[in-house]
């Protein structure tokens, strides 16, 4: 049956009058930003302390956009008769972000807890090599990354924070006891003093 003459005219304007009726969902950004989810996946930020150079993120990365390069050091024996220890320094960490398709595989697979999603994603560059962020950028997104969430009251406490809490906890009791001994060895100065 042919198409009744008009019908496609009027079937556009039932759509337009339809959405016209509808509240807007368009985001005037910049103007208004966008209300994120905290985990947003923005960019990615390197907290350079915990990276070990193991090249397991750079290995796994789809995309090959992770460059690192590193030397190896000699650490000397910590004891006398010990032997010498070799560890990676690392000399450059940077993420091309105009290549990266933001799968997180770097930060899932990264053992030691160096690479965090932070929601930040305002880093749009007119130069298409400005979006190679290196090592200091990378520094610097981490103080965007959102803390992580509570711990399930129930939960244990994790290891990390426990060998942490214990390592402060043996050096404030051997602070006092350091305070104390030099408190006493005052005390019994004192009597001697003024005496000739
Ligand atoms: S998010 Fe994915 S693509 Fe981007 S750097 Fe990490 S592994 Fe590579
Ligand atoms: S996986 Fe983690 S520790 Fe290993 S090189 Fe990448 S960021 Fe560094």
């Amino acid at each position: 049956m042919a198409p009744i003459p008009g019908s496609g005219l009027a079937k556009g304007l039932a759509v337009t009058l339809r959405t016209m009726t509808r509240k807007s969902v368009t985001e005037q950004y910049p103007d208004a930003l966008p209300e994120l989810p905290p985990r947003t996946r923005g960019v990615i930020g390197l907290f350079e302390e915990n990276c070990t150079v193991c090249m397991l993120c750079a290995r796994e990365c789809p995309d090959w956009c992770i460059y690192i390069d590193s030397h190896k050091e000699t650490v000397p024996a910590a004891a006398p008769g010990g032997r010498e220890r070799s560890r990676n320094v690392l000399d450059r960490f940077a993420i091309d972000f105009s290549l990266c398709m933001y799968c997180g595989i770097c930060i899932e697979v990264c053992p030691f807890d160096a690479l965090f999603w932070s929601p930040e994603f305002e880093y749009a560059e007119t130069d298409i090599r400005e979006l190679t962020h290196e090592r200091d950028k990378l520094r610097e997104w981490m103080w965007t990354v959102p803390a992580p969430p509570a711990l399930d009251p129930g939960a244990e406490e994790p290891k990390e924070i426990a060998a942490a809490r214990k390592t402060a906890e043996k050096l404030a009791a051997a602070q006092a006891e350091q305070t104390a001994q030099t408190d006493s060895a005052a005390d019994r100065a004192e009597p001697g003093e003024g005496e000739s």
